[in-house]
């Protein structure tokens, strides 16, 4: 019997095989038919310490004995309290406002939406947004129309909205992408969004934080808000806990997502400045923040991110961070010789490198025939066109990395 499931980015029209999944332990996924799969990926980015990380799976249980759900405009509970003040302590001040939503596409359309009350407010409207090329923000309609334009929104670019768009950073090239936004900046935008030094669904693309805080300083010198995206790469993938950090600056608004429950439930969170925050406290209703979905700081995925506040707390999480770099270096090196690929890189625990291929495209066929030639070999990878990247869960041993890169080696010779 066919399944009347419908998978997201999965053509169905091709009959690929799609795995079942029982269970999952670290870096390893169990599948119905007895295989244990690696997951090089992190199941799409998300799990940070590993699978059903015990910590996180008892404060989910123990959360889910006493509160399951409760509306957020005007009530609130103890998780949600809890979860709000430790991100206030250990991200960057002067973040320090905590909006709870429950994906990152959504932390993408608070931000934004942010952005323009905040203008709106004080009376001096803008609606630009600035973005940078490649970018990647999510797959609503808001968070499409600040990410690259390709075959994965085409068919509804006619709803996607206009902005204006820097030149991606690449070495050698860096100041035009800064000439570019102080330029664009004049126009008064509202806001600049962007992915902190790593541009992930646009193809693991890395730039220096030299540009970064250049960037930043800026949209702070016209007075144009400044967005970081990082939801992906939040929670150490870069090497530190933000990837800001390494640029030394704080952005007005910050959004993370994947990574905040380590990857085990769906939340998000947009943190904003005072300032931001200001701009929409007043006695007058008609100024506050229209916004709210349903599952807005669900109790249980705001107990399963405290358990994640606790583990980086008590836990040498940037050690195993730094090791797992350290490690997949290690691997890299031993790929440089290889006459097929080319750009190796990596920031913090994300390894990458680019395949040569004519069309260079997401589409590209060497994405869907590696992705089958690991899922066959019991790992999961799923290359961006012919850019090829690793980016386990931080507890993966040396046995199961060796063994993807065997399996990616293997495709290569
Ligand atoms: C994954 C991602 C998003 C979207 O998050 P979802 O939870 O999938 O909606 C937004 N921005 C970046 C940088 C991402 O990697």
């Amino acid at each position: 019997m066919t399944s009347p499931v419908w998978h997201p980015f999965t053509q169905h029209g091709l009959n690929e095989p799609i795995p079942l999944v029982t269970h999952a332990s670290g870096a390893a996924l169990h599948t119905a038919d007895g295989r244990r799969i690696i997951d090089a990926i992190s199941s799409w980015w998300v799990t940070t310490h590993g699978h059903n990380n015990p910590r996180i799976m008892a404060a989910i249980a123990e959360q889910a004995g006493k509160l399951d759900q409760l509306i957020f405009a005007g009530w609130t509970h103890e998780p949600a309290e809890t979860l709000a003040r430790s991100l206030i302590e250990i991200m960057p001040s002067p973040l320090a406002h905590v909006f709870f939503s429950d994906s990152g596409s959504t932390a993408v359309e608070v931000a934004l939406k942010m952005a323009l009350g905040f203008w709106a407010n004080r009376g001096e409207p803008r609606d630009r947004i600035l973005v940078m090329q490649h970018s990647y923000h999510g797959d609503t309609i808001g968070a499409m129309s600040v990410g690259a334009r390709g075959v994965f929104n085409q068919a509804y670019s006619p709803l996607l909205f206009d902005v204006g768009t820097v030149p991606f950073p690449a070495d050698g090239r860096e100041q035009a992408t800064l000439d570019a936004l102080a330029e664009q900046c004049q126009q008064k935008p509202a806001a600049f969004i962007v992915e902190p030094l790593v541009l992930g669904a646009g193809g693991m693309l890395f730039y220096r934080p030299e540009i970064l805080a250049e960037m930043r300083a800026i949209c702070a010198h016209h007075g144009v808000l400044f967005i970081a995206d990082e939801i992906m790469t939040g929670w150490g993938r870069t090497g530190t806990l933000l990837a800001c950090e390494q640029a030394d600056i704080v952005p007005d608004i910050l959004c993370l997502s994947k990574g905040l429950t380590g990857g085990s439930l769906p939340l998000a969170v947009t943190l904003a400045t005072p300032e931001i925050f200001e701009a929409h406290r007043s006695t007058d209703r008609a100024k506050m923040f229209f916004h709210s979905s349903s599952y807005t700081a669900n109790p249980i995925a705001c107990a399963a991110a405290n358990a994640n506040m606790e583990i980086w707390r008590d836990e040498p999480v940037l050690e195993r961070v730094a090791d797992l770099g350290r490690r997949q270096q290690v691997q890299l090196d031993r790929l440089t010789s290889h006459s097929k690929i080319s750009n190796i890189r990596r920031m913090g625990t994300i390894a990458a490198f680019d395949i040569e291929d004519a069309t260079g495209t997401y589409l590209s066929a060497i994405a869907p025939r590696l992705m089958a030639h690991a899922r066959e070999r019991d790992v999961l990878l799923r290359p961006l066109g012919n850019t090829v990247y690793v980016m386990p869960p931080y507890c993966i041993d040396d046995a199961d990395l060796g063994a993807v890169y065997g399996v990616v080696t293997e495709f290569l010779d």
